[in-house]
């Protein structure tokens, strides 16, 4: 695709996500959630998991502990065993009581508005706070990065980056902001169904004119297990090295 101005990308982008919204006329954030309290929690507990198995434990942890201070003066090993299917139970429960008890201390026991106190709770990141200010609070702060809009926007050609704070930069310029979190949803949606990580279905893409990747976005098995075995080689070749020059010192 040759280089495209800022306008072009701004009209394009809009027209990407009214394709998507036509695609996925339901998409919302899948987590299930009653407070904005409990989206923060449920938020911070998918990080490296499933949105369903996360649904599948917060009914239980919501019950037990329906508010914020409830979550500040929790048991933390009961606390730990009933978060620990959704992976990194000791830290996931350690932030939240962490942050319940900021919560309850700094903000009056409700979730903060602003970036800079969201991010001043524990266990809370710029994607968690922008996940709980667009959808808790109705407010975009910014764009919720996740692996799926790293890899979307990447091949459609709207950033360069992997990194989230650079891509969400180069995002809040294209889109507008009503529509940050919309846009982070149905890229979601649609990288989960047709844009797969390693075999993006192209030609089944309502977005194949709209996208700098389109039909060349495939990764093939081969090349991966290539890059496998160049890394490994490089590993040993490494390891092999370093052994050398212990030996030598002894
Ligand atoms: S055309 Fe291919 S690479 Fe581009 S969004 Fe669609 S599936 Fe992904």
């Amino acid at each position: 695709m040759p280089r495209e101005s800022l306008a072009a990308k701004k009209v394009r982008g809009l027209e990407i996500l009214n394709r998507l919204k036509l695609l996925y006329p339901d998409a919302t954030c899948s987590l299930d959630y009653e407070t904005t309290l409990q989206l923060m929690v449920a938020t911070m507990l998918a990080a490296q998991c499933t949105d369903e198995r996360v649904n599948k434990v917060t009914p239980a942890l919501f019950k037990r502990y329906p508010d914020a201070a409830a979550f500040a003066s929790a048991d933390l090993e009961e606390l730990e065993g009933l978060v620990k299917s959704t992976g990194f139970y000791r830290n996931k429960a350690k932030n939240i009581r962490l942050a319940c008890q900021r919560i309850m201390e700094v903000f009056g026991g409700e979730v903060p508005r602003t970036m800079e106190d969201l991010t001043s709770l524990a266990g809370v990141a710029r994607k968690t706070a922008n996940v709980v200010s667009s959808n808790g609070h109705g407010v975009n702060l910014g764009f919720t990065v996740d692996t799926h809009v790293t890899r979307l926007m990447n091949r459609m050609g709207f950033t360069k980056h992997q990194d989230a704070v650079k891509i969400e930069r180069d995002l809040m310029k294209v889109f507008p902001q009503a529509e940050w979190e919309n846009m982070s949803i149905h890229l979601i949606y649609h990288g989960r169904a047709i844009c797969d990580a390693r075999k993006p279905l192209c030609e089944q893409c309502d977005l194949f004119d709209l996208c700098a990747s389109a039909g060349k976005a495939y990764v093939k098995p081969r090349a991966v297990a290539a890059k496998k075995v160049t890394a490994t080689k490089k590993t040993i070749a490494k390891k092999s090295v370093a052994k050398k020059k212990t030996t030598a010192k002894k």
